[in-house]
């Protein structure tokens, strides 16, 4: 049977700074370990650390984007624990007044649409980096990432599917890029995710024990962390078992959780305010200056697409979710392409493209101009809708050359001419007189077999329409 699945999620995205949140250190992906770091970020004593104003600056717009409210009053504690990663043996983060509190992000759920309420977003630094696999008897520490400016989302319980799961992080994910506050980069860690699950089987039995989920380092393992975690505290609640409330841990390579260690209260992190950094109030100003630069979110797209271009949801929906991809769609459609056209052109074989090559719009050589160059060939009738898609777009997005250049030389252009698609006829009906005679005698799909003779003897040059409709007229001629 079907359980009640309930999941909360806290992700912490990493904010698009040029330097730590309390020192002046760079934040460079791959340096040389432990050369990115000073007093302040190796925890020395006697250091102090000092507010990164844009950290503060990035928070505050997130949490207005998300529909929060900003804390008026910013205040810092130190969250105790001990990990050889943590240099100063605790962390600086906010605990009892946040940066922001409430807010949501809509999300998908089956043919409707659901509100996800947040519950906070906080601050916090992050810590260093153990490796393993330097020695086979050591580990070693790089604090290169420790003090990296991170923004902490925390979701209400509202999530009941590893889908819904997924299209939240998705969301998220295209708000904070659209708004400027993270790259949201997985794979260099700019966002990562912990999830909270727990099952019941009726409505009215009380939420079950929550299990935490850690190590969660793409959308792909939170969907499938989630799933196998659903299976297996479903089984154990049908057999009667009691759930453990604990801290387990995802291997993507064998694909299912393991259990770490009990989960802490937070008692158990003796917080307590940051001596080292006055708390500090908020101007109203301040506040409305940063709400000025949210541009408009992909929600608002969204609407505005489906309504200025006639778009399907989902159509505005894949459109959306990324700004260079939007970008993208609108300079093309403003240059005079059809949008419908150009919206198929973008969700099909340019997201294939992008799939394919594992890199986003940013990492080819399109332009607007370019791809409304490609389909247009298409459009005239120069150039078949598959050899466009198959071996001119791939050229045009590696090189950035232009289609028509890449037509001439690979000779993929389309014929058209009537008095060339009348010859590759005469020859097909020449040399297949049964054929014809089958189609005289009423056996219509004859004329399939003709028309793919003459795709044939053009090497499938031939425009198919035209065949098709030349091909019919002469028939019937007969
Ligand atoms: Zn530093
Ligand atoms: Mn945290």
């Amino acid at each position: 049977m079907s359980h009640l699945v309930t999941i909360g999620l806290e992700t912490h995205v990493q904010l698009k700074t040029r330097t730590k949140i309390f020192c002046g250190c760079k934040l460079e992906f791959g340096g040389v370990p432990n050369s990115q770091v000073c007093p302040v970020c190796l925890g020395l004593p006697g250091a102090l650390p000092v507010l990164n104003r844009e950290v503060f600056l990035l928070g505050l717009r997130a949490v207005l984007a998300l529909q929060g409210t900003p804390s008026t009053v910013i205040k810092f504690d130190r969250k105790n624990y001990f990990y050889p990663d943590l240099p100063k043996g605790y962390q600086i983060s906010q605990y009892d007044s946040p940066l922001g509190v409430g807010g949501s992000i809509e999300i998908r759920s089956g043919d409707k649409t659901k509100k996800i309420r947040l519950n906070r977003l906080h601050l916090e630094e992050d810590a260093g980096k153990l490796i393993h696999d330097n020695s086979p008897d050591a580990s070693h520490v790089d604090l290169n990432r420790a003090g990296t400016p991170l923004a902490e989302i925390v979701t209400e319980p509202d999530l009941e599917s590893p889908e819904e799961a997924y299209d939240y992080l998705t969301n998220l994910k295209a708000i904070l890029k659209s708004i400027g506050v993270s790259d949201c980069d997985m794979e260099k860690g700019h966002l990562r995710c912990d999830a909270n699950v727990s099952v019941r089987k009726n409505e009215k039995d009380p939420l079950g024990k929550r299990v935490e989920i850690k190590n969660l380092n793409s959308f792909k393992a939170v969907k499938a962390a989630l799933h196998y975690e659903i299976g297996r505290q479903s089984e154990a609640v049908d057999k009667g078992e009691t759930i453990v409330q604990e801290t387990r841990l995802w291997d993507d390579d064998r694909q299912k959780t393991i259990s770490m260690r009990s989960k802490e209260q937070a008692h158990d992190y003796r917080y307590f305010p940051e001596p080292d950094l006055v708390p500090f109030s908020v101007a109203k100003e301040e506040i409305e200056k940063e709400r000025k630069k949210i541009p408009e979110l992909p929600k608002e797209k969204k609407d505005r697409f489906m309504k200025q271009y006639r778009l399907s949801v989902y159509d505005a929906d894949l459109l959306t979710q990324d700004l260079a991809i939007a970008l993208l769609f609108e300079d093309a459609v403003r240059l005079g392409s059809d949008a419908k056209t150009i919206a198929n052109w973008i969700t099909g074989p340019v997201f294939n493209y992008l799939g394919e090559h594992a890199t986003g719009i940013e990492g080819t050589k399109l332009t607007p101009a370019l791809l409304v160059d490609t389909s247009g060939l298409v459009v005239r009738g120069d150039l078949s809708l598959q050899a466009a898609r198959e071996k001119v777009l791939p050229e045009v997005m590696e090189k950035g050359r232009k289609p028509q250049e890449v037509v001439l030389e690979k000779g993929l252009a389309q014929v058209s001419d009537d008095a060339a698609i009348q010859g590759w006829i005469k020859e097909a009906l020449e040399s297949n007189p049964k054929v014809v005679q089958d189609f005289k005698s009423g056996k219509e799909t004859a004329a399939m077999f003709l028309i793919g003779q003459v795709m044939k003897k053009s090497q499938g040059k031939a425009n198919p329409g035209k065949v098709r409709e030349l091909m019919i007229q002469r028939l019937k001629a007969l």
